[in-house]
């Protein structure tokens, strides 16, 4: 008998790395060799809407009748002015979908030599992400460009799918083409998969799928403890990280990063503690940011909720639904850090 999710979980390894190597030859291509001006956002939008197309192609082809909720829409590049941008996707996509195959891959999902997609199927595929997500069934989230800020730095960023059913996530896989594969070695080959199936255990693997390994949450002393935040301070509070920080008397400095690189760091052992305060009472957390992550961490041993102790809610839509900030950590530590973070809230709240 074979486990649960296991052709779901192929095909979602397979997705992720092709859309990891579209998005690095795009960064290769077009960033590095700098033939766009600094803060031109076009590579990050190529690169984008072409992962999304890839990704969903292949789910498409493969579970015809799951419902997707992506980030991107085709509206833009249905328009006369989106021709140029729609082409190079198009071209992007294909050569994508038409890579050789490798390890674990089937011809069944439409890849391989010959398959090329016309522009309207690409732009369908895109489109077959506009779910709009809720509480029963199969779904599936695609964040093809995690962390575009990262992206574009040349640091980290992450291209992110997940299955939910019935508003629990079975299956997370995230690929983070620049996180190195042994996190001691900052100069190790880099480019790690990290998959989660409920129930099975978290493992990670080279891009190409190569070497693959369970990982878990190691158990940390207080003194060794560090928080994983973002980079920019607009999607998180990094004072009031600073402020939980402090309750917990904490030694080590935070560690930044961008894009659920960070859900995979803490994973494997390379940070403790998880932490996303929000900046701002208008933003609702969108399920495609969190949703590999937390069935990652939980199958590597850890707890996910939000600041009140609450699960995060998938079943509300595409954003998470009344859930108040976001924690993720290890067993042993997490009541403790669930309490600091509720005492800086009321601190915070009484200096108001
Ligand atoms: P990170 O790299 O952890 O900062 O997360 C990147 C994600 O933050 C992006 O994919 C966005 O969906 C999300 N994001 C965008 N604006 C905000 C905001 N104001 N607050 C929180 N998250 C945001
Ligand atoms: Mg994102």
């Amino acid at each position: 008998m074979s486990l649960a999710f296991a052709a779901e979980k192929q095909l979602a390894v397979s997705a992720v790395r092709r859309a990891c190597n579209l998005t690095s030859s795009v960064f290769n291509r077009l960033v590095k060799s700098e033939t766009v001006v600094k803060n031109d956002k076009s590579p990050v939008t190529v690169a984008d809407f072409s992962a999304q197309a890839v990704i969903s192609s292949m789910l498409g082809k493969a579970f015809p009748g799951d419902p997707i909720v992506g980030e991107e829409d085709s509206a833009d590049l249905r328009l006369e002015s989106g021709k140029e941008l729609l082409d190079r996707i198009v071209a992007l996509s294909n050569e994508a979908l038409t890579a050789d195959l490798g390890l674990g891959e089937n011809a069944d999902w439409g890849i391989g030599p010959g398959n090329n997609r016309t522009a309207e199927e690409i732009m369908d595929a895109i489109d077959r992400g506009n779910y709009a997500g809720g509480k029963t069934g199969r779904m599936w989230t695609i964040d093809p460009i995690d962390g575009t800020k990262g992206f574009l730095r040349g640091e980290q960023y992450a291209v992110c799918l997940s299955l939910i059913v019935d508003a629990s996530v079975q299956l997370g896989v995230i690929g983070c083409p620049n996180l190195p594969i042994d996190a001691a070695s900052p100069n190790s080959p880099k480019g790690c998969i990290f998959v989660a199936v409920r129930g099975q255990g978290a493992q990670q693997m080279a891009l190409s799928g190569a070497d693959p390994r369970p990982i878990s949450i190691p158990a940390f002393s207080m003194d060794q403890l560090n928080f994983l935040e973002s980079v920019e301070s607009a999607h998180a509070s990094h004072s009031f990280h600073d402020l939980v920080a402090r309750n917990l008397a904490l030694k080590a400095p935070p560690t930044r990063m961008d894009s659920q690189a960070k859900y995979c760091a803490l994973a494997r052992g390379d940070g403790g503690v998880y932490i996303r305060m929000l900046t701002s009472s208008s933003y609702k957390e969108k399920i495609w940011d969190h949703a590999p992550g937390s069935v990652l961490v939980e199958e590597a041993g850890g707890v996910i909720s939000d600041f009140n102790g609450k699960p995060l809610d998938f079943g509300a839509g595409r954003s998470l639904g009344d859930n108040f900030g976001i924690l993720a950590t290890g067993k042993d530590v997490y009541p403790k850090v669930l309490e600091a973070v509720q005492r800086a809230l009321s601190e915070r709240k009484a200096n108001i």
